[in-house]
């Protein structure tokens, strides 16, 4: 049996209705809260009203920080420190999707050691300390809430970059339904299968181990049975509280494996085509999976049981176009191949493919065709 190696020190509640458990779950010692997000829809939907009256009315200073955007830029994090130190804050409250969550955590960092958001990525090893952070996710995905990536844009290059240090896994995560069901089916899609992506990857990681296995195999159950539900009957809260604890536990996977060819093949996706983050994933989950076949057949197998379907036809199920709609040509297969093969997350992947192998997977992934569900 491989070594054990597992450690995360998040708290982790469920809970429905309002955002009544959030103003409890921060300490007493800390005064003044900075609350985080970027959704429009959480404004719409008077969530961050709500928050930010529960914290008036519990004696807290509450402030907020808009408009993280999506893929949100380094620039964006350094702005969010500056307006943390003004108002002295001593708790963050990330509410929103992932971006939303990774610009907290990054400045909940950054605020803490007073670096600009460039220095600490280049620092090794990682400066340590974090500003208390609770993680309030209003879609189910990514998994934030529970690992130490934050994920942000370098504009200049533009790549995506990765800020993560020892302390910057948040303190308390609040899973509550009821955010998550005004997401739009389009996003309901998408989140569900990064969290899919996720669970899948970290069994296809050579860095997997028996606990995030575990981990894993639910997660993958429960997106196999949930996100469908979810995307039929967008109000069935059962249905979407199993997908946020389906995208939590893929999260805990993540935060011990990190992801694998699929998310480092998706990034030029986002970057160059504006795919959504999970669209992305899910173009190309279904020809990694095949990659790794060869390489671990018995855990293919179990994540085949555990969805219900082979991979691609489970995607076509949920309505997700194929990577043949984004029209890519063969010097783009071949860029996105190169752009992928320098990130860790690839060496990580059962199998080790070269760039060759890379660009094989995407091409794999371009030529498959929707499948119908067995
Ligand atoms: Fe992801």
């Amino acid at each position: 049996m491989p070594a054990l190696r597992f450690h995360l020190p998040t708290a982790v509640t469920t809970s429905r209705g309002g955002l009544r458990r959030a103003v409890e779950l921060v300490p007493a010692r800390c005064r003044s809260v900075m609350v985080v997000t970027g959704a429009a829809s959480a404004e719409r939907a008077g969530y961050i009203a709500s928050l930010v009256a529960g914290l008036d009315a519990a004696g807290k200073r509450a402030t907020v920080f808009r408009g993280v955007e999506e893929n949100p830029a380094i620039e964006t994090v350094d702005r969010g420190v500056a307006h943390a130190r003004a108002c002295g804050a001593d708790a963050l409250i990330g509410l929103g999707g992932g971006s939303a969550l990774d610009a907290a955590k990054a400045i909940a960092v950054c605020a803490a050691v007073a670096m600009p958001a460039r220095t600490v990525l280049a620092m090794k090893p990682a400066p340590r300390g974090c500003i208390w952070f609770l993680a309030i996710p209003t879609t189910a995905g990514t998994g934030s809430e529970v690992t130490p990536y934050a994920l942000l844009t370098d504009t200049a290059v533009p790549d995506k970059v990765n800020l993560s240090t020892p302390d910057s896994l948040p303190a308390a995560a609040l899973l509550d339904a009821e955010l998550t069901v005004n997401m739009p089916a389009r996003l309901t899609c998408a989140t569900g299968v990064d969290a899919l992506s996720h669970a899948v990857e970290g069994m296809l990681s050579l860095r997997s181990q028996p606990l995030t296995d575990a981990l894993a195999i639910e997660a993958v159950r429960l997106a196999g049975r949930a996100l469908p539900r979810a995307l039929a009957a967008p109000a069935d809260l059962d249905a979407r509280e199993q997908m946020l604890v389906a995208s939590c536990l893929a999260g805990m996977v993540i935060a011990h494996t990190g992801t694998t060819a699929c998310h480092a093949l998706s990034y030029y996706l986002t970057l160059h085509h504006g795919v959504h983050h999970g669209h992305a994933c899910g173009m190309l989950l279904g020809a990694v999976v095949d990659w790794a076949r060869p390489h671990l057949p018995g855990k293919v197998r179990l994540i085949e049981e555990a969805l219900g379907s082979p991979v691609p036809a489970f995607m076509t199920r949920c309505g997700l176009p194929g990577l043949a709609s984004c029209n890519l040509g063969e010097a783009e297969l071949d860029a996105m191949a190169a752009s992928a093969a320098p990130r860790s997350n690839v060496q990580s992947t059962a199998g080790t493919p070269s760039a060759r192998d890379l660009g094989a997977i995407a091409r794999a992934a371009c030529a498959a065709q929707p499948q119908p569900l067995p």
